[in-house]
C-alpha cells in the first residue's frame, strides 16, 4: 500500500500513474466481487452508509451498478455543511438513489433549546444523539451493512477488518464490510477519476475529512487528513469503534 497522503483531489496529477492503473483496476474488480456476492440476485437486507465523502460515494456507485434500488443510509444530523447537502441531492437524484435520510429524534432547534451548544460543550453525547442512535435503530432492520471506512483514515482504524460481526445496542449481530479497508486515499481519488465520479466540492476548498460543519475544518496536520474534525478533541463520532479496536485509540468515553 503507497503512504502517500494527497491532501485533496486537486493536488494530484489528472492522469492516473502508470504504476497505479493496473493495480487499481484489479483492486477495484475486487470490490465488486464481494459487493455481487452480497447483493446479487438480491440484496435484501443489505444496506450501505454514506456520508458523501469520496470513499462512499465510491463504494455507493460500484453498489448501484449491481443494485440500484440498495437502501443508502445518510445521517441527516442537522449540522451538515449546505455544500454536502446540495451534493447528496444532486447525486441522489443523478443516480437515481433509494436514498434514506435518518434523523435524530430531536430537531436541531429542540436540542439547542434543551442543551445548548452539545457540539461545543459535549461533543460525545451530541454525535450519540445525532448520529449513533439513529444508525442503529436502522440498521437494525438489516443482516448486512456496507461501509467505505478505510484504516488509512485514521490511528483509531488501522486494525479495522474487511468483514466483522456488529454487535447492536439491542444484542442483535449484523455483517459489517469495508471493502475498502486495505484501499490508499490515492486509490480513492483515481478510481473515482477513472469512473468520473463527481466528488463533493469541499475537497477543492482542502477539507480532507468532512463531517458537520461546527466541528470539521481544514486539516491541522497536513499527515493526518482526519485532524480537522472536532479540533482534535476526539476522533471518532462513536459508531466504528467496536469493529476497530486499537489499543492506542483514546479511551471508548472519549471517542464517542
Ligand atoms: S459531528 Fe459535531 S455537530 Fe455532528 S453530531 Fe457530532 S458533535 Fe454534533
Amino acid at each position: 500500500m503507497t503512504t502517500e497522503k494527497p491532501a485533496s483531489p486537486s493536488t494530484i496529477p489528472a492522469e492516473i500513474p502508470a504504476d497505479l492503473g493496473s493495480g487499481l483496476a484489479s483492486r477495484l474488480e475486487r470490490v465488486r466481487a464481494t459487493l455481487r456476492h452480497h447483493l446479487t440476485p438480491s440484496p435484501e437486507g443489505v444496506c450501505l452508509t454514506c456520508s458523501f465523502q469520496a470513499e462512499d460515494v465510491l463504494l455507493a456507485r460500484l453498489a448501484l451498478d449491481l443494485a440500484p434500488n440498495l437502501p443508502i443510509l445518510f445521517l441527516d444530523t442537522g449540522y451538515h455543511f449546505a455544500e454536502t447537502l446540495a451534493y447528496r441531492d444532486q447525486l441522489a437524484r443523478d443516480w437515481r438513489m433509494n436514498l434514506i435520510n435518518l434523523l435524530p429524534a430531536q430537531s436541531v432547534a429542540d436540542q439547542e433549546r434543551q442543551h445548548g451548544l452539545l457540539h461545543q460543550s459535549a461533543p460525545d453525547q451530541c454525535c450519540k444523539l445525532r448520529k449513533v442512535e439513529p444508525l442503529f435503530a436502522a440498521l437494525a432492520g438489516y443482516k448486512t451493512w456496507f461501509t467505505g471506512l478505510r484504516r488509512e483514515q485514521a490511528r483509531s482504524r488501522t486494525a479495522l477488518e474487511e468483514s466483522a460481526d456488529f454487535a447492536l445496542p439491542g444484542g442483535q449481530t449484523i455483517l459489517k464490510l469495508a471493502p475498502l479497508a486495505h484501499w490508499s486515499t490515492r486509490d480513492i481519488w483515481y478510481a473515482c477519476e477513472m469512473l468520473a465520479i463527481p466528488l463533493l466540492p469541499l475537497y477543492a476548498q482542502g477539507y480532507t475529512s468532512i463531517g458537520c460543519q461546527p466541528c470539521t475544518t481544514l486539516p491541522l496536520d497536513p499527515n493526518d487528513p482526519r485532524s480537522g474534525r472536532w479540533a482534535g478533541r476526539k476522533v471518532e463520532c462513536g459508531i466504528h469503534i467496536e469493529a476497530a479496536p486499537n489499543p492506542s485509540a483514546p479511551e471508548p468515553g472519549r471517542a464517542a
